[in-house]
């Protein structure tokens, strides 16, 4: 399939980075079991939702910093490089398809990244050891140096509407794509669940690779039960 297709697109989800040990914040056990997620209303009215945020993120932080990209993501980023994979579109927060050589420009964060901050205001970004230094003195909050703005992760939070410009792109890429292939989603989360439906509407053949069976499953041109790395590794020539 990856052969006969013109224009492939990848969309990814926490099964392709589980495979570089950063646990599934989902899956029974993930940290979202354990902590209520802090919603992000709830972050803009209280200076204590704030705290528990940075807090988990610096508890929770090293485990991103620590991982390296491993041989799914590779075999993506070489797709990319042969020039037949228009974009990669994720839900991870956690840089790895750019880590393993995918430009930004072809990587869409529908979920945002969890490997720096912005300002909610004006979108300035600032990197995380900036934000720790002034977390280490007595829980200060960071507050933008040009507009004051509140800072955050640039991830979408529960309740934070999904990122237009993001959207729009997937849309788009899911439009070009003859190939799309779903690498470790269940597909239970939308909106971003619903880009595979529209290639294959669209005409696309739709691949789904994952450990488990997910939602869409009935609707795929393949489905292969198996680890991503050792599956696309094998498919595209890499290790
Ligand atoms: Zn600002």
């Amino acid at each position: 399939m990856i052969a006969d297709a013109q224009c492939l697109v990848a969309f990814t989800g926490a099964g392709i980075s589980t495979e570089s040990g950063i646990p599934d914040y989902r899956s029974p056990g993930g940290i979202w079991s354990k902590f209520r997620p802090i919603e992000f209303d709830d972050f803009l009215a209280s200076v204590e939702a704030r705290r528990e945020t940075w807090r988990r993120k610096f508890a929770s932080h090293e485990v991103i910093e620590k991982a390296t990209p491993n041989a799914g993501h590779r075999a993506l980023a070489r797709l990319v490089d042969g020039g037949k994979m228009l974009a990669v579109i994720t839900q991870n927060i956690d840089g790895l398809h750019q880590a393993s050589g995918v430009p930004d420009s072809k990587v869409i964060e529908l979920h945002g990244n969890s490997t720096y901050a912005t300002c909610l205001d004006c979108r300035r970004r600032y990197e995380l050891d900036w934000v720790r230094e002034i977390f280490a003195v007595d829980e200060r909050l960071p507050l933008c140096a040009s507009c004051g703005g509140m800072i955050k992760t640039a991830t979408i939070s529960f309740g934070q509407a999904m990122p237009e410009a993001e959207m729009e792109r997937a849309h788009e890429a899911t439009l070009a794509a003859d190939l799309f292939i779903v690498l470790g989603s269940s597909l239970v989360v939308y909106p971003a669940a619903q880009f595979p439906i529209l290639a294959k509407r669209n005409g696309a053949r739709l691949v789904i690779v994952n450990r488990e069976p997910t939602e869409q499953d009935e609707l795929a041109d393949l489905v292969i039960n198996a680890e991503i790395g050792s599956t696309m590794s094998r498919a595209v020539g890499v290790n």
